[in-house]
């Protein structure tokens, strides 16, 4: 089984994460495939999407 974040925390993550020049502690990862679905296409300056990829390729190593 595939835990699933609530559905408050991605309110809480979303409104965290509103403004794409600002860059975001990223909480674990579901928070960084959060934001990567969230965030993508926003391009090179958004900082919640370059946050969530970065923490996403250190956890793979
Ligand atoms: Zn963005």
């Amino acid at each position: 089984m595939i835990p699933h974040p609530a559905r408050e925390q991605i309110d809480l993550w979303a409104s965290a994460s509103r403004d794409c020049t600002l860059g975001i502690i990223i909480e674990g990862q579901d928070h960084a495939r959060y934001l990567l679905s969230a965030h993508t296409g926003h391009g090179p300056c958004c900082q919640p999407y370059q946050d969530a990829l970065s923490a996403v390729s250190v956890a793979m190593g």
